[in-house]
């Protein structure tokens, strides 16, 4: 197959400037999530790479070809990164700078002056290790992102495995062998690359559909009285923030509110003023946290907040300012706005679980309530430890007692 490598990799060029131009517009311009940004990073490094390869055999070689192959890889390590970003932590500036610094420094040894594949064995290597590593992540990503991304996995997987094979064929027949140039040389890497790319893009489009829908869901998950999310709404929302809360330092604290004797409203008012006062708490709240804080109505004169990074203490703030705010609104003239109380409780970062924060903040509230009403109260920590120590002492006496 006469396939002619300096045309492959211009049209590879054009394909990756288009797919990296789509790519930025669509996905990372509308999300700025960390993996469409990531993803930007893979497109435009892979094809700074690819045409670096085009000074190959002119003077520029001898810095170019080991560039080339560093920033290559450095495309592949912002795939895996991307898909990090997506299950766990990020990863670590070390990790992510050790394979293109590696393949960097084996190139650069490897004679680049004349040597079209300096650091041949390196490169290849490196490749196959992380694309592996980026198809191992995106298998393991939690259920809700599997679907859209097993044809990134699948893809990635397939590749990092002829890398592998491109990676055992050079070492096995050298960089002229018959084999190596024919089945594994450089034309059928670029066209797999170029594959590669337009899957990334294809599953990142299908991300900001997905993305679209659920904004849609949550569209539909809104309470028509004070159009703030409802229960399941809520539930919804904060669930998805679930994976990034718990791996933070601070996950932040959930406030469940509820207006006080507010059924005395209704009976003196009548029931439109009482719909007028959910309102009025309802703006009250939604002016008063921040943009990335979430707030819904939980049922009947009940709402809750979740507050991602917030500490209990600021949590407290934010409940005093709505019952300031709410005590100021003016809704109808000789109307008297109740006050409000609040259980507030942090969220555990080792273990993030939602119903057990509202089950917390419930207790919180059920005691501002019988301390007297208007007020904020933070749950009691709880000292896993100090709990799981209890927990096991109960389970020896149930099994003693047996
Ligand atoms: P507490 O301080 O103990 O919370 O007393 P409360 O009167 O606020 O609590 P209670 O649960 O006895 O009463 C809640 C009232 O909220 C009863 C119900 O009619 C009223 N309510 C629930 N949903 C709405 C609504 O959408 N509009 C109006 N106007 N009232 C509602
Ligand atoms: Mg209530
Ligand atoms: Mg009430």
């Amino acid at each position: 197959m006469g396939l002619d490598i300096t045309t492959l990799r211009v049209t590879f060029g054009a394909v990756a400037v288009t797919l990296f131009v789509l790519f930025y517009l669509v996905s990372y311009r509308q999300t700025r999530s960390a993996y469409s940004g990531w993803w930007c990073a893979a497109i435009a490094f892979i094809f700074v790479g690819t045409i670096g390869y085009l000074l190959d055999g002119t003077p520029q070689q001898v810095w170019a070809n080991p560039l080339a192959n560093a920033v290559l890889v450095a495309g592949t390590v912002s795939v895996w990164a991307g898909a990090r970003t997506l299950r766990t932590t990020r990863p670590a500036v070390v990790q992510l700078a050790a394979a293109p610094l590696l393949t960097l420094l084996a190139s650069a040894v490897d004679d680049p002056a004349t040597n079209t594949w300096s650091g041949g064995p390196v490169f290849l290597g490196m490749m196959a290790l992380t694309i592996g590593l980026a198809s191992w992540e995106l298998w393991h990503l939690p259920a809700s992102y599997r679907r859209v991304q097993a044809p990134l996995a699948v893809a990635s997987g397939l590749l990092a495995l002829l890398y592998l094979a491109r990676c055992i064929v050079f070492l096995a027949v050298g960089q002229d062998g018959y084999v190596f140039t024919t089945y594994f040389g450089s034309a059928t890497s670029t066209l797999v690359t170029m594959l590669l790319l337009v899957v990334v893009a294809f599953s990142a489009a299908a991300l900001s559909a997905e993305q679209v829908a659920s904004a849609l869901r949550i569209r539909a998950d809104r309470d028509a009285l004070t159009g703030l999310l409802n229960r399941s709404g809520f539930l919804d929302v904060a669930r998805l923030q679930t994976d990034r809360l718990a791996r933070a330092e601070h996950p932040g604290t959930l406030i469940l509110a509820d207006l006080d004797f507010f059924k005395a409203v209704n009976d003196t008012y009548g029931h439109a003023a009482g719909d007028a006062v959910l309102q009025a708490f309802a703006e009250s709240a939604t002016t008063t946290v921040r943009s990335t804080d979430i707030v819904g109505r939980y049922g009947g004169e009940e709402f809750i907040f979740l507050l991602p990074g917030a500490t209990v203490s600021r949590s407290e703030d934010v409940a005093r300012s709505i019952s300031m705010a709410l005590r100021t609104y003016g809704a109808a003239p000789g109307l008297e706005m109740p006050t409000v109380s609040y259980g507030i409780t942090a969220i555990e970062a080792s273990d993030y679980d939602l119903m057990a924060a509202i089950a917390s903040a419930d207790r919180a509230l059920y005691a501002a309530k019988a301390g007297g009403r208007d007020r904020a109260v933070p749950a009691p920590r709880i000292d896993r430890s100090t709990e799981a120590v209890a927990a096991e002492a109960r389970e020896a006496g149930r099994l003693g007692s047996q």
